[in-house]
Protein backbone atom coordinates (compact mmCIF):
# COMPACT_ATOMS: atom_id res chain seq x y z
CA UNK A 1 0.00 0.00 0.00
CA UNK A 2 1.02 3.63 -0.79
CA UNK A 3 0.01 6.79 0.71
CA UNK A 4 0.69 9.32 -1.60
CA UNK A 5 -0.08 13.12 -0.41
CA UNK A 6 -0.35 14.82 -3.42
CA UNK A 7 -2.87 18.30 -4.39
CA UNK A 8 -6.08 16.17 -4.28
CA UNK A 9 -5.46 14.98 -0.42
CA UNK A 10 -4.11 11.65 0.46
CA UNK A 11 -4.33 8.94 -2.00
CA UNK A 12 -4.06 5.35 -1.58
CA UNK A 13 -2.53 3.03 -4.07
CA UNK A 14 -2.18 -0.75 -4.11
CA UNK A 15 0.30 -1.42 -6.52
CA UNK A 16 3.71 -0.74 -7.41
CA UNK A 17 3.50 0.09 -11.20
CA UNK A 18 1.30 2.90 -10.62
CA UNK A 19 4.26 4.50 -8.67
CA UNK A 20 6.46 3.79 -11.84
CA UNK A 21 3.92 6.08 -14.22
CA UNK A 22 4.05 8.76 -11.62
CA UNK A 23 5.62 12.32 -13.38
CA UNK A 24 9.47 11.58 -13.42
CA UNK A 25 9.86 8.63 -11.80
CA UNK A 26 13.42 7.08 -11.91
CA UNK A 27 14.25 4.25 -10.64
CA UNK A 28 18.13 5.34 -10.35
CA UNK A 29 19.06 8.88 -8.57
CA UNK A 30 22.69 9.85 -7.47
CA UNK A 31 22.35 11.23 -4.11
CA UNK A 32 25.55 13.41 -4.59
CA UNK A 33 23.57 15.18 -7.38
CA UNK A 34 20.39 15.60 -6.25
CA UNK A 35 18.33 17.77 -3.76
CA UNK A 36 15.78 16.74 -2.26
CA UNK A 37 12.48 18.71 -2.06
CA UNK A 38 9.67 17.23 -0.25
CA UNK A 39 8.44 13.60 0.53
CA UNK A 40 4.98 12.89 -1.25
CA UNK A 41 4.34 9.51 -0.06
CA UNK A 42 5.20 6.45 2.10
CA UNK A 43 4.84 2.51 1.33
CA UNK A 44 4.76 -0.49 2.52
CA UNK A 45 4.81 -3.97 0.34
CA UNK A 46 5.33 -7.50 1.02
CA UNK A 47 7.35 -7.57 -1.96
CA UNK A 48 10.92 -6.01 -1.38
CA UNK A 49 11.12 -2.82 -3.77
CA UNK A 50 15.11 -2.04 -4.70
CA UNK A 51 16.23 1.30 -3.63
CA UNK A 52 15.87 4.23 -6.08
CA UNK A 53 19.33 5.65 -4.83
CA UNK A 54 22.72 4.28 -7.45
CA UNK A 55 24.62 4.39 -4.68
CA UNK A 56 22.34 1.92 -2.72
CA UNK A 57 19.77 -0.40 -5.32
CA UNK A 58 18.81 -2.41 -2.23
CA UNK A 59 15.54 -3.97 -1.89
CA UNK A 60 13.30 -2.49 0.89
CA UNK A 61 9.70 -3.63 2.53
CA UNK A 62 9.00 -0.13 3.08
CA UNK A 63 10.29 3.53 2.23
CA UNK A 64 9.44 7.06 1.19
CA UNK A 65 9.07 8.21 -1.63
CA UNK A 66 10.71 11.92 -2.67
CA UNK A 67 10.90 14.32 -5.18
CA UNK A 68 13.75 16.23 -6.10
CA UNK A 69 14.34 20.04 -6.82
CA UNK A 70 14.92 18.58 -10.43
CA UNK A 71 11.13 17.18 -10.63
CA UNK A 72 12.48 13.60 -10.57
CA UNK A 73 11.12 11.01 -8.22
CA UNK A 74 12.35 8.15 -6.69
CA UNK A 75 12.08 5.77 -3.72
CA UNK A 76 14.18 5.46 -1.18
CA UNK A 77 14.02 3.90 2.32
CA UNK A 78 13.91 5.64 5.87
CA UNK A 79 17.79 4.74 6.60
CA UNK A 80 19.10 5.69 3.27
CA UNK A 81 17.20 9.00 3.78
CA UNK A 82 19.07 9.50 6.75
CA UNK A 83 21.97 8.70 5.98
CA UNK A 84 21.86 10.43 2.33
CA UNK A 85 19.98 13.67 3.20
CA UNK A 86 20.72 13.79 6.93
CA UNK A 87 18.49 16.79 9.05
CA UNK A 88 16.85 17.30 6.04
CA UNK A 89 15.27 14.09 5.06
CA UNK A 90 14.09 13.67 8.95
CA UNK A 91 12.09 17.56 8.70
CA UNK A 92 10.42 16.43 5.81
CA UNK A 93 9.77 13.01 7.03
CA UNK A 94 8.25 14.92 10.03
CA UNK A 95 6.29 17.22 7.31
CA UNK A 96 5.00 14.50 5.54
CA UNK A 97 3.61 12.11 8.54
CA UNK A 98 1.94 15.19 9.93
CA UNK A 99 0.07 15.84 6.84
CA UNK A 100 -0.87 12.55 6.57
CA UNK A 101 -2.57 12.51 9.72
CA UNK A 102 -4.62 15.64 9.84
CA UNK A 103 -5.52 13.92 6.29
CA UNK A 104 -6.67 10.92 8.09
CA UNK A 105 -8.36 13.21 11.10
CA UNK A 106 -10.34 14.95 8.26
CA UNK A 107 -11.51 11.72 7.09
CA UNK A 108 -12.79 10.55 10.16
CA UNK A 109 -14.51 13.42 10.91
CA UNK A 110 -16.12 13.57 7.82
CA UNK A 111 -17.19 9.97 7.72
CA UNK A 112 -18.08 11.15 11.78
CA UNK A 113 -20.54 13.64 10.05
CA UNK A 114 -22.06 11.92 7.59
CA UNK A 115 -22.79 9.20 10.01
CA UNK A 116 -24.88 11.59 12.51
CA UNK A 117 -27.86 11.71 11.11
CA UNK A 118 -28.12 8.07 11.05
CA UNK A 119 -27.41 8.35 14.67
CA UNK A 120 -29.71 10.84 15.59
CA UNK A 121 -32.48 8.87 13.46
CA UNK A 122 -31.66 5.74 15.93
CA UNK A 123 -31.72 7.44 18.79
CA UNK A 124 -35.42 9.33 18.27
CA UNK A 125 -36.57 5.70 17.42
CA UNK A 126 -35.56 4.24 20.74
CA UNK A 127 -36.97 6.72 21.96
CA UNK A 128 -40.83 6.93 20.46
CA UNK A 129 -40.76 3.32 19.21
CA UNK A 130 -43.59 1.06 20.84
CA UNK A 131 -42.32 0.23 23.84
CA UNK A 132 -39.40 2.16 23.66
CA UNK A 133 -37.43 4.59 26.13
CA UNK A 134 -40.64 7.33 26.35
CA UNK A 135 -42.93 4.80 27.28
CA UNK A 136 -40.61 3.38 29.42
CA UNK A 137 -40.01 6.47 31.22
CA UNK A 138 -43.51 7.04 32.35
CA UNK A 139 -43.89 3.46 33.36
CA UNK A 140 -41.29 3.91 35.65
CA UNK A 141 -42.69 7.62 36.71
CA UNK A 142 -45.77 5.67 37.60
CA UNK A 143 -44.43 2.90 39.69
CA UNK A 144 -41.99 5.09 41.64
CA UNK A 145 -44.14 7.57 42.17
CA UNK A 146 -43.00 10.67 40.61
CA UNK A 147 -46.80 10.29 39.27
CA UNK A 148 -50.03 9.64 41.01
CA UNK A 149 -51.00 6.98 38.53
CA UNK A 150 -50.79 4.40 41.06
CA UNK A 151 -52.21 4.03 44.95
CA UNK A 152 -49.43 5.12 47.50
CA UNK A 153 -48.98 1.40 48.73
CA UNK A 154 -48.44 -0.18 45.43
CA UNK A 155 -45.68 2.00 45.12
CA UNK A 156 -43.83 1.99 47.94
CA UNK A 157 -43.92 -1.91 47.78
CA UNK A 158 -41.73 -0.95 44.46
CA UNK A 159 -39.44 1.59 46.09
CA UNK A 160 -38.33 -1.38 48.40
CA UNK A 161 -38.23 -4.09 45.67
CA UNK A 162 -35.99 -1.49 43.82
CA UNK A 163 -34.12 -0.69 46.99
CA UNK A 164 -33.60 -4.36 47.57
CA UNK A 165 -32.90 -5.14 44.19
CA UNK A 166 -35.07 -8.44 43.93
CA UNK A 167 -38.03 -7.53 42.63
CA UNK A 168 -40.59 -8.76 44.71
CA UNK A 169 -43.59 -6.86 45.69
CA UNK A 170 -44.50 -7.26 49.04
CA UNK A 171 -47.40 -5.49 50.21
CA UNK A 172 -48.47 -5.26 54.52
CA UNK A 173 -51.82 -5.00 55.05
CA UNK A 174 -53.65 -6.41 58.52
CA UNK A 175 -53.75 -9.85 59.00
CA UNK A 176 -57.66 -11.14 59.42
CA UNK A 177 -59.57 -11.63 62.80
CA UNK A 178 -59.53 -15.67 60.86
CA UNK A 179 -55.21 -15.77 60.35
CA UNK A 180 -54.62 -14.22 63.72
CA UNK A 181 -56.63 -16.94 65.46
CA UNK A 182 -54.95 -19.49 63.34
ZN1 LIG B 1 18.79 2.54 -0.12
Amino acid sequence: MITLNSERGLVRIATWDDIESVPGFTADIDPKTVKLKEIIGSYTFDALIPCGLSTCHQPHGNGFLVVAADGRATNIGRICGKKHFDVEFTQMSRVFLAAVRAQQNREFLGELKNRLPGITTEVATIRTERHGAAWINTRVSQLTGKSTALPTPLINAVRQAVRRGDGILIIERAATKQEREE
